[in-house]
């Protein structure tokens, strides 16, 4: 058995994990373990620490602030040192704060403290003299810190001179540099698409951006401050209270909270905790707790300060939002469009007010990023409602011969092929519904409220009912007898008779809903209702293709002619034309499928001149480009879709019937425009005008056009026109023809 170490041995090695700690944190800006890890283990030295006194050093951690300054910087020396703040991460710790502060202050009533929320970044010290700003420091070990004048004065927040009057010719002024949200997540998007690092919080985005040797790349970073407290002031009094001293500042044009307060008794305190805690993720910036301070400032100086923390202010933390834990293994979820989704399950953690064992890992790219593995030690961070996510690897605590996680090649569900299109995040189940994964999400996305709402068909329902076969497809719902039902776990006769009143009930809809439920990707409410409100009719969706929808502009196919005289065997199917085409990047998938419509073969193609090749849409739908449009009409052209969808209506699914302006009443219904030359406004507004009153508006001339509108410079169209015969408009002609239509 091994002896237990000493207390000594305990606590040197303790205040070496605190020393290598801080230098990541403090130093590198780059923290090896969440703030919940480290503060933890300072609370057990500090513990050894109470039960040997004898033990403490000058020089322990416990004693000391923050880290030594970073060479690169000139060095500056704090005249009144800058001290961290005792924390409190509970009520009662908070309680006891307050009971001290009465006590030492020999008070009966209630303290008034300052209150606001605590910022998470980092501290800063800033000296103006005569009113103008002339170093700026960071805190450092708390006495001495880095000069980083430059830098701070690149932050638009801080002003380079003092507004107004009265500040004293000495004012030193304390506060918290921090980067916003938004901002944070701006500038880890640009690190990520750079194939930088990214930083692991906004406190260490602030430090690090705080902390280069380059101002330009200060400057270019979203940095704010807030300034909480005093330094050195000489030549004027400040006021007696703190509150009074920030409004001070305020008025000088330094930046304070929105949000300090005065709260009078631990009550309000409480309250005042309870409220910034609801309002946390709505606050534009990260906090992680918040500072009472003592309001009056005899008080302050009456009670003093202890090694590294002032006794007249605390810190109330709120319960941390990351958390250090083990990956146990990755398993991949298999999501209602067959997304191949990595999850990570975890020794199970409390962070952020709750029990993680699940994180989500995104997708591949995202594990290779992180480069999580099996066995890792891990940051998972739970914020808000945010679904849980590991942040970064521990990777000092790998252990040894972990692999990298590979994407199954198979679905883990249903043994389908997974595929992943190139240039895609996502890997997909190729099963379709054939995978029962797929199946239960998309039956229960059918069932959902916003969907088919269909009262009580809930997930642990749909499980079983596909589990044990009952439901192959989304129309057999409907089929379903009592009996069957009732014959499920936790079902009885009442429940099952219910869930077959929901089912009928669900029959009456509307046609946007049941697109939106029928699951097609990509096709989301708006976009239900969209191509609802535009065809009118089931039939008209089902009906549509590609060439109703897609264009491929005259340009496009004369370019495309080209390219495909070049490279293509002629007798290639033109589905299976090389996506994308030498030289041809706009050409996809879709583009072919378009062109197959139509065309056979490349050769087909090559016969029908680049007029004959362009293609006007006749539909428009809002929302939907051409990768939608392909997946609407992929959709329905698939059989095994048509089947299901004619049994739900054969069932009696129906909704009202949806106007749409009909086509036949619009007054250029029917006719074929032509549009040539320079017009006098771009010539897509004119089309969309055109295209609204029902007109066809094509790329060539041909005997079918009606009329070609010339507008200047116009040259081998007009001349097809002419020589057809075909009724040629300028453009005070055409203005004419929409006028009498009014
Ligand atoms: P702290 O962050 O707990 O509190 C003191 C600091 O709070 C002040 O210096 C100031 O910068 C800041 N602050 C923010 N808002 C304020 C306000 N309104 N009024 C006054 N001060 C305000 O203490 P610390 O000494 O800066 O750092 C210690 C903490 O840092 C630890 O508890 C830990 O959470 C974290 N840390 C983490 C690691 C790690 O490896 N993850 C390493 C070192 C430190």
């Amino acid at each position: 058995m091994s002896k237990k170490p000493s207390p000594q041995a305990e606590i040197t090695s303790l205040r070496e994990l605190i020393e290598r700690y801080n230098h990541r944190y403090y130093v590198l800006d780059d923290p090896e373990v969440p703030d919940a890890e480290y503060d933890r283990v300072f609370r057990a030295l500090q513990e050894l620490e109470r039960q040997h006194p004898d033990l403490i050093t000058l020089d322990s951690p416990t004693q000391r602030v923050g880290g030594a300054p970073l060479s690169a910087f000139e060095e500056v020396k704090h005249r009144l040192p800058m001290l961290s703040l005792d924390n409190a991460l509970s009520a009662e710790s908070m309680a006891d704060f307050d009971r001290r502060v009465r006590e030492r202050l020999k008070l009966d009533g209630e303290v008034g403290y300052a209150a606001e929320p605590k910022l998470d970044g980092l501290a800063i010290s800033i000296r103006y003299e005569d009113g103008v700003l002339v170093q700026a420091a960071t805190r450092g070990d708390g006495t001495r810190g880095e000069n980083v004048t430059q830098n701070v004065k690149t932050i638009k927040s801080v002003p380079l001179r003092l507004k107004g009057k009265g500040w004293p010719p000495v004012l030193e002024v304390r506060g918290e540099i921090f980067m916003p949200k938004a901002g944070f997540a701006k500038l880890n998007a640009r690190q990520r698409a750079q194939g930088d690092k990214e930083f692991a919080n906004p406190r260490n985005a602030a430090a690090g951006s705080l902390r280069q040797l380059d101002s330009k790349i200060t400057a270019s970073r979203p940095l704010a401050m807030f300034c909480y407290g005093l330094g050195e002031v000489e030549g004027h009094d400040m006021g007696d209270t703190h509150s009074g001293n920030m409004a001070l500042l305020e008025g000088w044009g330094l930046p304070i909270s929105p949000e300090l307060k005065v709260m009078v008794g631990l009550e309000a305190c409480t309250a005042y905790y309870t409220d910034i805690a609801e309002r946390r993720d709505a606050l534009a910036y990260d906090i992680d707790g918040v500072v009472f301070k003592v309001d009056r400032v005899a008080d302050q100086q009456a009670l003093g300060y202890v090694s590294r923390a002032p006794r007249w202010a605390i810190a109330y933390k709120f319960p941390a939002q990351e958390e250090i834990t083990v990956v146990e293994a990755v398993e991949f979820q298999v999501g209602r469009t067959g997304a191949v989704t990595p999850v990570a399950r975890l020794t199970p953690v409390f962070v952020g007010g709750a029990t993680v064992s699940n994180a989500t890992l995104h997708n591949m790219d995202e594990i290779a990023r992180k480069d999580v593995r099996v066995g890792d030690t891990v940051f998972v961070r739970r914020a808000g409602d945010v679904i849980p996510e590991v942040v970064s690897v521990v990777l000092d605590r790998r252990p040894h011969k972990t692999k990298p996680v590979m994407m199954p090649t198979h679905c883990p569900v249903c043994g389908s092929d997974v595929i992943k299109p190139e240039g895609e995040a996502v890997a997909r189940c190729s099963g379709g519904l054939y995978c029962a994964a797929q199946r239960k999400e998309a039956i229960k996305h059918f069932a959902s409220r916003r969907a088919m709402d269909i009262e009580g068909l809930g997930d642990k329902l749909v499980e079983q009912l596909v589990d044990r076969e009952m439901v192959d497809d989304l129309a057999d719902l409907y089929e379903l007898s009592v009996e069957q039902f009732a014959g499920l776990d936790r079902m009885a006769e009442k429940s099952a008779q219910n869930l077959i009143d929901a089912l009928a009930k669900s029959r009456e809809t509307t046609l946007p809903r049941f697109l939106f439920a029928l699951g097609i990707l990509g096709i989301g409410e708006t976009m239900a209702a969209n191509i609802a409100n535009a065809l009118g009719t089931l039939d008209a969706v089902m009906s549509l293709r590609l060439t109703d929808l897609v264009e491929l502009k005259q340009s496009q196919a004369k370019r495309l002619r080209e390219v495909l005289e070049e490279h293509a065997d002629r007798k290639t199917p033109i589905a299976e034309v090389i996506v994308p085409l030498p030289g041809l990047k706009w050409f996809t998938h879709t583009h072919a499928l378009l062109l197959a419509e139509r065309f056979e073969s490349v050769g087909d193609v090559l016969q029908a001149d680049a007029d004959a090749l362009a293609n006007t849409p006749s539909v428009k739908i809002e929302g939907v480009g051409d990768v939608l449009a392909e997946k609407l009409v992929t959709f329905f052209k698939q059989s095994h879709n048509r089947e299901v969808i004619d049994r739900l209506v054969k069932q009696g699914i129906h909704w009202p019937a949806i106007e749409v302006a009909e086509a036949q009443d619009q007054p250029l219904n029917g006719k074929t425009f032509v549009l040539t030359g320079t017009l006098s406004e771009p010539r897509d507004a004119v089309k969309a005008r055109l295209i609204a009153l029902g007109a066809k508006v094509s790329g060539s001339v041909s005997k079918k056009t009606d009329y070609v509108v010339a507008g200047e410079a116009a040259g081998s169209k007009l001349t097809k026109a002419q020589d057809l015969g075909v009724a040629v408009l300028d453009e005070t002609g055409l203005g004419k023809l929409l006028d009498s239509l009014k």
